[in-house]
């Protein structure tokens, strides 16, 4: 039997190694082979085969065991990038003539294959407010197969009713899916609140180091059996070398991410204080709209914040060219801090009358904390934003 950890610092270093340990080995070996040998038996079957793009190697093995045990669900599997896991997850729960119940304000990859290349599959979908359930009714069809949300959704950090979610999906027959990427499992474990299907950019917080693309579905059993074979088919198999950064990435998620909330939280509050700031996106701070049910749901609001500056797009772009620490680059969840402009980056594929409608102005400056010094973070800012 499975050895089982309490806690999820534990887990994230325990659970899922191989038992007994590959010739002793203390750190996950890799696994640098395009295919194993065949059993003599012959009878195996194709999805057994052992061969990377099947995903089945001992450190894809390893991996879908951790991932599974950090959220406390059935089984996880590991993708090539988040978008392959969110992709082939909605291919295989959605076929032609079914329909997608999708929150507004998703991530830029998802809104963008759901917008664009839906219909061509012959599927169709409607945009839900996420925080008002009440109104998702009227959007439900008899085709009506799956409720897609966020945990915490990018750049304006909303928090729609996840509870709610699930008992929609529950009463209608659905299949309750959430991308889970800007909580991590340490802040939210999905499956504990009746998901079927949790969908991770594991590029962000559970490898959380900057340099790998990499994806995970995390769910009930028989639906990730699914994906999984369906992900043979597509290809997004994730390379062994990267299986193994995300291995030794994933041993310090709870550490860092702890970090995080505490340092985010902290930057919010001084933030919210600057005269230079107009509005921050926090949902840890006590005025922001959606901060009841992220503390209902969460263990800690996350590493992510957003806020405008009274100067504009203007004001950002100077505070760029002066601070020092976080780099002015795309994505997030890694141990450095990073910046970026959405309406430049991660929605630029909006229009800007879909941004304004979600909260994007032109010069929304998002933050991904990373684990340096608060401190030194906070001093960073303050030089950066002084007239
Ligand atoms: C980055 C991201 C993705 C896509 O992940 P990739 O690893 O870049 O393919 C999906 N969802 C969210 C919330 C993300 O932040």
């Amino acid at each position: 039997m499975e050895p089982t950890f309490r806690h999820i610092d534990t887990k994230a270093v325990h659970a899922g190694e191989p038992e007994p340990r590959w010739s002793g080995a203390v750190a996950m070996p890799i696994f640098q082979t395009a295919m194993f040998e065949t059993r003599v038996d012959g009878d195996a079957d194709y999805h057994d085969l052992r061969y990377i793009r099947l995903n089945n190697t001992p450190n894809h093995v390893v991996l879908g065991k951790k991932l599974a045990a950090l959220e406390n669900a059935e089984a996880a599997l590991v993708a090539s990038s988040g978008m392959a896991a969110i992709t082939t997850a909605l291919l295989t729960v959605l076929k032609t003539g079914d329909h997608l119940l999708i929150q507004d304000c998703t991530y830029g990859g998802t809104h963008s294959f759901v917008t664009h290349e839906f219909a061509r599959y012959g599927m169709s979908y409607d945009v839900i407010d996420g925080a008002d359930p009440e109104s998702w009714k009227a959007k439900l069809k008899p085709t009506t197969r799956a409720i897609y949300v966020e945990a915490i959704a990018n750049p304006v950090m909303s928090v729609s009713d996840l509870a709610a979610a699930v008992d929609f999906a529950r009463e209608h027959g659905l299949v309750s899916m959430i991308d889970n990427t800007f909580t991590s499992p340490v802040n939210f474990r999905p499956a504990e609140w009746g998901f079927d299907l949790s969908l991770h950019s594991c590029t962000k917080y559970m490898n959380g180091h900057n340099d790998i693309v990499a994806g995970a579905v995390i769910g009930r059993a028989e639906l990730v059996e699914r994906i999984r074979q369906n992900l043979n088919h597509l290809g997004g198999s994730l390379d062994p070398h990267a299986c193994y950064l995300l291995h030794r990435g994933m041993k310090t998620l709870a550490l860092r991410v702890r970090h995080q909330n505490v340092s985010a939280l902290a930057i919010a509050r001084f933030l919210e204080e600057h005269r230079a700031v107009a509005a921050v996106n926090y949902p840890g701070l006590i005025a922001n709209p959606h901060h009841e049910r992220a503390a209902e749901f969460f263990d800690g609001f996350g590493g992510m914040l957003s806020f405008d500056l009274q100067g504009g797009a203007a004001a950002a772009d100077r505070m760029f060219q002066r601070i020092k620490l976080p780099v002015i680059a795309p994505s997030l969840g890694g141990v450095d801090s990073l910046m970026t402009i959405p309406a430049r980056t991660s929605h630029r594929l909006l229009t800007p009358d879909e941004r304004a409608r979600i909260g994007i102005s032109d010069g929304l400056v998002r933050m991904s904390v990373g684990i340096e010094a608060t401190d030194d973070l906070i001093e960073d800012l303050r030089s950066a934003l002084e007239d």
